[in-house]
């Protein structure tokens, strides 16, 4: 069988797409003024700036484009608002609530606030991996300023109630009006879904919402915050007064032309896309059950963004079979890429209580805009003899196929 190269880690990042590319040379090249600067150079950048600020607001529905903040990365967007609104709040209450299986950029941004006196709520999640809005609800006390929820999830792509939990806080909200009391901001982070789900800010009920160009075929090293007008923020970084003093540092201007018509792009393909994607997808899990014994595909049935698969085949290291498809040329994961190579078992699937040693066995592949059927062909007969080998290494295996 001819080797293919075979990309399956989307949620890792995506390649750059020749619009973006376009989208961004004019300032890599002529226009290359700082947007702060005063005279035309500077006020030239400023302009294309001003109108990719306009497109994401646009596409957000956020209700002014003043809402969009630039940043550095998603990392940066979650870091800003967890930071940025505890610490604006922090003389209302010291009360955060997230869930158990957010991405670390928001995790160890929580924990990092905890070493500060704030208290952090992990809500559990089901086997599906979703929250539970009444055990949100529950957790809510008069010193909860605010709560963090991801949009979804990147290692196994379940969706998250966000909208209902969004209504949950607005009508505590109303509660804590009429008593005077101060509001509970919530933040969600949708990074993995921004450009593959529709995003509403105002439906979803959010003050802040984090999303990262990389992971929409845009460039690396660029993100964007929605802060809803009247959410108090304080900067984590410190210098100029750029993006509304709320995030020093001259305007990558490049990387945000590019996010801009990466998300516009996304946008527009997004149905006929996202149903490709999920064919191939479907097409894949299906296969997998019928032909490999032993396996657990992780993640909600039906609520999970169309591009994920998350498997675990039993009695296999996860790290081994990346290996061994690595070397035939198909490139997957075994959980965030910030956390692969740690081999500590996934936090997630840990929450979702998967056993520790199935959870060991577990990769996603994350399907894209570059794969086709020939790549699902490809796959479907690499995989099983990989899987055989690998198992055949193992005594457990052994002793099941033996039932000794
Ligand atoms: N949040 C989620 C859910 C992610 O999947 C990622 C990246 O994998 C991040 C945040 C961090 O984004 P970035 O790589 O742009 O810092």
């Amino acid at each position: 069988m001819k080797k293919r190269k075979v990309y399956l880690d989307h949620n890792a990042t995506t390649p750059l797409r020749e619009e973006a590319l376009n989208a961004m040379m004019p300032f890599l090249k002529e226009i290359f003024g700082n947007a702060s600067s005063v005279h035309t150079f500077g006020q030239e950048a400023k302009k294309h700036l001003e109108d990719a600020r306009q497109k994401v607001s646009l596409l957000l529905n956020a209700a002014k484009p003043e809402e969009i903040i630039f940043t550095g990365c998603g990392t940066e967007s979650d870091n800003l608002a967890i930071k940025g609104a505890a610490l604006a709040n922090k003389d209302k209450g010291n009360h955060i609530i997230t869930t158990a299986i957010e991405h670390h950029a928001v995790l160890y941004t929580c924990e990092y606030l905890e070493k500060q006196g704030f208290n952090v709520t992990y809500l559990p999640v089901d086997a599906a991996g979703r929250v539970d809005p009444e055990n949100l609800a529950r957790a809510l006390t008069s010193k909860t300023i605010l709560v963090s929820i991801m949009h979804a999830n990147n290692e196994v792509g379940t969706i998250e109630p966000v909208q209902e939990i969004g209504g949950i806080i607005a009508s505590e909200n109303r509660k804590r009006f009429d008593q005077g009391l101060s509001k509970i901001y919530f933040h969600s982070d949708a990074v993995q879904t921004a450009g593959k789900l529709p995003i509403d800010v105002r439906k979803m009920g959010v003050d802040l919402l984090s999303i990262s160009a990389h992971k929409f075929y845009g460039p690396k090293g660029v993100g964007a915050l929605y802060i809803k007008r009247g959410t108090p923020i304080v900067p984590v970084l410190h210098g100029g007064h750029h993006e509304r003093n709320l995030r020093a540092g001259t305007e990558n201007v490049a990387g945000i032309a590019g996010l801009a018509a990466a998300l516009e792009l996304s946008v527009s393909e997004m149905g006929a896309e996202q149903a490709r994607v999920k064919k191939l997808r479907d097409r894949f899990e299906k296969w997998v059950g019928e032909n490999i014994p032993d396996v657990k595909v992780n993640g909600h049935p039906s609520d999970r963004v169309t591009s994920v698969s998350n498997i675990s085949f039993e009695f296999i290291e996860g790290e081994s079979l990346l290996l061994s498809l690595d070397i035939e040329g198909i490139a997957v994961s075994t959980g965030s890429a910030c956390a692969s190579g740690s081999l500590e078992t996934s936090h997630v699937l840990k929450a979702m209580c998967v056993r520790p040693e199935v959870a060991q066995g577990t990769v996603r592949f994350s399907f894209g805009h570059d794969n086709s059927e020939e790549d699902v062909d490809y796959l479907i007969k690499v995989l099983p003899p990989v899987v055989k080998r690998l198992r055949d290494m193992s005594p457990l295996w052994s002793k099941r196929a033996t039932g000794k």
